[in-house]
């Protein structure tokens, strides 16, 4: 269902659409509202109707609606988790850790109310107090995609209504349990009607009508690069800001000095975690050429100890990916890798337990040639891990990440710190880390790719609220 104006509701259109288990399709979880414009422009015009009560309300009222909301999703955390793995795929305890994650980051949020605020500073004329002040902008629309459903619509749902703004809020098709179970906490948690308002649907034609919907003042999107750029042209056709974070092509160097067996472990949690499906998957793991065989040896024997299957089975570590068409894309990326001279060097975990019909991608270990290639550049949003061999392995993970022209995380594992702050200042990517894994990301800090991997509004941190506020200065002279 929608939820719109304080109301849940069906689409107008009265389409549908069915979501089924990845793991298991012929199990259908339900059916959902396949919204058209029409009930979009209702949400913005919901949001635009709520906003002066909800921007006027005292920011502790705000704060104490949103920590009321998280400590509900908290509490429903065994349910939410559960149907988040069955919607979407992702082992239960990596379930049971995104809710919690989730529920932590709008508490965050949720105190930045009380934390924002302008500045004080000299006039340079007499008995002038000069200052700024920070305010709400109106009804935004959030743009949210499936592998973090609740994570990343915390992240932008928070820091937007903690600091007086309204949402039309349309997350992904494959994620519609999770998102009616975060909408339903909000309207348990005592959020006024239209403060925030939930559009379910999957259509372009959906999506591209609310970013040009006249009453939405800002776009906040998390997604592909593709889909990113043109909500990005949208925007700066109407003249709002947008809040880009896009897809990845992320590298992990591994240097000369550190153990291989500690290597292939980060490595293995990189580009094989969550089935590959993180926009801060390790998709090039760079390794000097003597130590190639070595490196894949190690990495052969996590593969062994891995079961790939229903992620609601307690000893599953990898599931499926999200649908047909991933598994399609996956299938058809990587036979055209191999065609392009890619060497395949593995494949499979030592257990499968997937269903036949399950939308199952066994991870696999390719080596690249020299050159160029279309696993160096193209995002695979699937558990492939693409070695490079090299001489020179910084130099070659800095060149790598210039060439995809993305920059969304850099990794490098090493003991010399001189290497790692080299390596470091020179990446050109907003999120480096060092002796970790590529992927893993933290609210309190900020969040946001370089270059094609996003836009100029990183999200999270302390200044997370930036994107969703502006800034008036008021200059006030004690008398006329
Ligand atoms: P997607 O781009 O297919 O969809 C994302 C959202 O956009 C969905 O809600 C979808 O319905 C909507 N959408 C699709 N077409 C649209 C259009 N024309 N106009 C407006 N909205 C439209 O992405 P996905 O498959 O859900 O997620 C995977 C992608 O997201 C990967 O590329 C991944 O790297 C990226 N991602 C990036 C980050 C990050 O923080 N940088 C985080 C997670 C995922």
């Amino acid at each position: 269902m929608n939820y719109i104006a304080g109301e849940w509701s069906a689409s107008g259109g009265g389409c549908t659409y069915e979501r089924e288990n990845p793991a298991v399709p012929h199990r259908v979880i339900g059916e959902y509202p396949e919204s058209t414009p029409a009930d979009g422009r209702r949400a913005a015009d919901a949001a635009r109707r709520a906003f002066g009560a909800w921007s006027g309300a005292p920011a502790a009222e705000r704060t104490e609606i949103l920590v009321r909301a998280a400590d509900l999703i908290l509490r429903r955390q065994t349910e939410i988790a559960a149907a988040l793995t069955a919607e979407e795929g992702k082992p239960i305890g990596r379930a049971r850790g995104e809710v919690a994650r989730a529920a932590e980051a709008l508490k965050y949020f949720a105190h930045g109310a009380l934390r924002s605020g302008g500045q004080t500073m000299q006039s340079l004329r007499p008995g002038v107090r000069l200052a700024t002040w920070r305010e709400p902008i109106g009804p935004f629309l959030a743009i949210t995609p499936f592998n973090f459903p609740l994570f990343i619509a915390a992240l932008k749902l928070g820091p937007a209504m903690a600091s007086g703004n309204t949402m039309v809020w349309k997350p992904s098709p494959h994620t519609p349990v999770v998102s009616v179970e975060l909408m339903q906490a909000f309207v348990d948690a005592g959020l006024p009607g239209g403060v925030l308002n939930l559009v379910m649907g999957g259509s372009a034609e959906l999506g591209q009508s609310l970013v040009e919907d006249p009453d939405i003042v800002g776009v906040s999107f998390t997604g592909s690069t593709a889909v990113g750029l043109d909500i990005g042209s949208r925007g700066a056709a109407r003249h709002i800001r947008v809040q880009q974070e896009m897809g990845g092509k992320n590298v992990l160097v591994v240097a000369d000095d550190c153990d291989l067996k500690r290597a292939a472990e980060v490595a293995a949690e990189s580009s094989f975690g969550e089935s590959g499906q993180k926009c801060t998957a390790a998709g090039l793991v760079v390794v000097d050429r003597r130590r190639g065989e070595e490196f894949l040896a190690e990495v052969e024997s996590i593969l062994k100890a891995m079961t790939l299957g229903d992620g609601a089975d307690s000893g599953t570590d990898l599931g499926p990916l999200v649908d047909r068409t991933a598994l399609h894309r996956a299938n058809d990326l990587y036979d055209r890798a191999i065609d392009a001279g890619a060497v395949s060097e593995l494949s499979g975990c030592g257990t499968s337990a997937a269903d036949a019909d399950g939308y199952f991608f066994e991870p696999r270990v390719v080596r690249l040639p020299q050159g160029e290639h279309l696993l160096k550049t193209q995002e695979a949003f699937a558990p492939i891990l693409s070695l490079v061999l090299a001489d020179d392995v910084v130099d070659e993970g800095l060149s790598l990440v210039s060439q995809c022209g993305m920059g969304l995380s850099a990794s490098i594992l090493t003991d010399s710190l001189s290497a790692a702050d080299d390596f470091s200042r020179r990446v050109s990517a907003g999120l480096v880390n060092v002796n970790l894994p590529t992927t893993g990301v933290e609210y309190q800090a900020a969040f946001g790719g370089w270059n094609l991997s996003g836009g100029p509004f990183p999200e999270g941190g302390a200044g997370a609220e930036e994107f969703y506020v502006r800034t008036k200065t008021v200059a006030t002279a004690s008398r006329l």
